[in-house]
């Protein structure tokens, strides 16, 4: 039965065709509003793309909480009457995730609770605790047993053995034990909690609707419930919200802000607004600069959709050439927790994209994709567009050669699987057959953000992935390099 909070979900079929960094997961917390629970749901809806394996929310009716975490879309499991009847109460959060762990198991599907002495805690987060394996070592070596293998299990262990009384001075307590780049949103009985790591990597937005409070981890998801843009959560600054308003607290030691510049670039939706910015406008001026860096000269701009459209469409603008529509996308594929067959894989790309033959035949195509990563989905989309009859094809990338993983809560694979950080330009372009290839620059890239370059001796955002220059440390990882974040207790072992 499906209620009328979200219309059926199309069959999905498994794709590995997508060539992206992936986003691990987005946040909603709301409080003061009847109906907390759906408008969360509604909430999460929007932030789908930045984690679509599992999603979660619990809410808090006065007397109890109510939870609900399952594997899949928010959509095929929040849509049950039953279900958003139990979640009742005027307060909720909601978590969606992208698993980096082998498997995306339940117990791992956030928000994650704990009873305390002080009473209940619920906690979702996004982002990687750098020092999670460390801190996990030493709790489990002082008695503390896990259930998960998530960062958020963490947390609530140094919150239930923090010495301090009052909740926010525990939670002030817990994080100051951590590394990490991480948002976060917490309830209690009488609170919604929100925090910003002290380096501001990942992003959290204060919102209102009415009398109510919203966090999110954007703006589209306040718009999709009719809420009102406040202001962002800072870099380090705890939020608190009661029956008596908002708290603001800055307990920990000032850092530079160090935003996630891949936000701008792939993982935010276009219609959000991120640190005062348009993304959309953002993504329009890179592909401007993008072009005025290295146009070619072409008879149509195509964009690698639909990721790569804004770009492609400044682009087109700054260069006085065609945007066509050349690649459609199938909006009916997406990412599957069922794990496609090797024949299913070799599909792939023909799930989701297909060349829009009609308008390529016989011409100069400039194809503009935001990233590269390991290179597949390019070598794909490229092949599909010959075929189709283009006599040239030239591939404009929206962003400088992703040379580096992320350790900050964006799953990248390892080093010596990406494409740029083991081939050169030249044997890039032969290895995905274009006349030419070319990535924005660095300072291009920070000239579209309104800055006049690239401070390196200060940079203004998170751009390791693209430099290397990891701006907050990275503990397990120098302890050992081949110790993946999250998985002192991996599922397979
Ligand atoms: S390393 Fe890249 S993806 Fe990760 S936080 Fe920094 S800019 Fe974002």
């Amino acid at each position: 039965m499906t209620s009328p909070l979200f219309p059926p979900a199309p069959r999905r079929l498994a794709s590995e065709d997508d060539d992206h960094p992936k986003e691990e997961c987005g946040l909603f917390g709301i409080y003061g509003l009847p109906d907390a629970a759906t408008h969360t749901a509604l909430g999460l809806h929007a932030l789908q793309h930045r984690g679509q394996e599992a999603a979660g929310i619990v809410a808090y009716d006065g007397e109890q909480f109510h939870s609900h975490r399952a594997l899949g879309l928010v959509g095929d499991n929040f849509s049950s009457p039953d279900i958003m009847n139990r979640l009742s109460g005027k307060v909720a959060i909601g978590h969606v995730r992208y698993s980096t762990t082998g498997d995306t198991v339940l117990r791992n599907v956030q928000p994650l609770f704990a009873d305390f002495k002080f009473g209940g805690l619920a906690v979702a987060h996004n982002g990687n605790l750098t020092n999670a394996y460390e801190i996990r070592k030493e709790l489990v070596q002082r008695g503390c047993i896990f259930q998960s293998t998530s960062d958020t299990e963490v947390i609530i262990h140094l919150i239930a053995i923090s010495e301090y009384g009052r909740v926010v001075d525990r939670l002030t307590d817990a994080l100051s034990q951590i590394v990490g780049a991480y948002s976060l949103v917490a309830i209690t009985q009488k609170k919604l909690i929100g925090v910003r790591d002290p380096y501001g990597v990942r992003p959290l937005v204060l919102g209102r609707l009415g009398d109510a409070w919203i966090m999110a981890s954007e703006t589209c998801a306040l718009d999709i419930i009719g809420g009102k843009f406040v202001r962002d959560v800072e870099p380090g600054e705890i939020v608190v919200i009661d029956d008596l308003g908002l708290h603001s607290l800055k307990p920990f030691n000032k850092a530079p802000n160090r935003f996630c510049i891949f936000e701008y670039i792939y993982f935010a939706r276009p219609d959000s607004v991120m640190e005062g910015r348009s993304v959309y406008a953002v993504r329009k001026r890179i592909g401007a600069e993008l072009a005025r860096e290295s146009h070619v000269k072409s008879d149509l701009v195509v964009p690698v959709p639909d990721s790569g459209v804004p770009a492609a469409i400044g682009y087109a603008q700054e260069a006085g050439v065609p945007f066509e529509l050349g690649i459609i996308r199938n909006h009916y594929v997406g990412r599957t927790f069922i794990e496609p067959t090797d024949q299913i894989r070799h599909l792939g790309v023909r799930l989701k994209h297909n060349a829009n033959a009609a308008g390529l035949k016989g011409k100069r195509v400039v194809l503009v994709d935001d990233s590269i990563v390991r290179g597949t989905t390019s070598v794909k989309i490229v092949e599909m567009v010959r075929n189709a009859g283009a006599t040239e094809v030239h591939m404009r990338i929206s962003s400088p050669p992703t040379t580096n993983s992320c350790f900050y809560g964006i799953d990248t694979p390892e080093r010596a699987e990406l494409l740029a950080a083991n081939y050169d330009l030249a044997a890039m372009a032969k290895h995905i057959d274009v006349d030419s290839l070319a990535f924005l620059s660095i300072d291009g890239l920070y000239r579209a953000l309104g800055e006049a370059r690239r401070k390196n001796e200060m940079p203004q955002y998170c751009d390791a992935c693209f430099t290397g220059e990891y701006p907050i440390r990275l503990v397990d990882h120098e302890k050992d390099p081949v110790q993946r974040q999250l998985s002192l207790l991996d599922e397979r072992e």
